[in-house]
């Protein structure tokens, strides 16, 4: 028999902090821990967990403020967990200087874009149970943050998609460190937007991505360790100086970067 029990705070059933409520916003994730023996479901997908039943959902941009997840445990019982997020707004970044290839790219080009599009969606659907996932996050790069997650930008006057990551300024050449350990499952050398581009899979469908670099010092396939270096700051692609644009994925949803770091750097 299923018995189907609503419960308003998920905190009821799971253990929590201050952190986690905090991550419950756009952009943000719920990085939870199921009673032993259950399965976790997130709308019709079921949810991959770690050895110790850790599960992950990630929130996009502009996600629905009401979300939901369903538990069934050991006996079949259901049971569904409704999560609010905060509501968030986000900052307008003006941009000039874009060249004209960049603003209104050629058929050729568009083309190009799609197929890179698809390769970096691609690098990005990996659930593993790999541990990166738990570590706690550093900074791949320390400088200073020149574009937050979710802004929406107004390139030439013209308003644009939004930014998903976070931008951080140093000098073409700085080391890039891998924030958590994992998987490089994209090592482009040289994207339309992105430019030189790498995708490492941290585990549970989290996935790091680092554009407009100079060098790449991993290549597809390889692991990598917290805190190894695995590129070097560059300007390839659509940039107007040298800078990392840091991104992080659960799946096709992008989350907030600064919400996986301390803010200080
Ligand atoms: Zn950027």
């Amino acid at each position: 028999m299923k018995i189907i029990i609503l419960i308003l705070l998920f905190f009821a059933i799971c253990s929590t902090s201050f952190a986690q409520k905090n991550n419950l916003q756009p952009g943000g994730f719920y990085f939870g821990k199921a009673p032993v023996g259950s399965h976790v479901f997130f709308g019709d997908r079921p949810l991959q967990t770690t050895d110790d039943n850790r599960f992950l959902i990630g929130f996009d941009r502009d996600a629905d403020l009401q979300q939901q997840l369903t538990l069934i445990n050991e006996d079949n019982q259901e049971t569904i967990l409704s999560l609010e997020l905060k509501p968030r707004s986000y900052k307008i970044e003006r941009i000039a200087g874009i060249s004209k290839k960049m603003m209104n790219p050629s058929a050729e080009d568009l083309i190009r874009i799609g197929q890179e599009a698809t390769q970096v969606s691609k690098a990005r659907q990996f659930v593993t149970s790999l541990p990166g996932v738990s570590e706690r996050f550093i900074w791949p790069l320390k400088g200073r943050i020149s574009g937050v997650y979710g802004s929406q930008r107004i390139f030439n006057g013209e308003p644009r998609r939004p930014h998903y990551g976070i931008d951080i300024a140093a000098p073409r050449g700085t080391p890039v460190i891998a924030p958590a350990g994992g998987i490089v499952r994209l090592a482009h050398s040289g994207m339309f937007f992105s430019g030189k581009t790498l995708v490492i899979d941290h585990g549970l469908g989290l996935s790091s991505s680092f554009l407009h670099l100079n060098k790449l010092l991993v290549t597809e396939g390889q692991q990598v360790q917290q805190g190894e270096k695995i590129a070097l700051v560059g300007a390839s692609g659509r940039v107007t100086g040298p800078h990392l644009d840091w991104r992080i994925n659960w799946l096709e949803q992008r989350l907030d970067p600064a919400l996986w770091v301390p803010l200080h750097q």
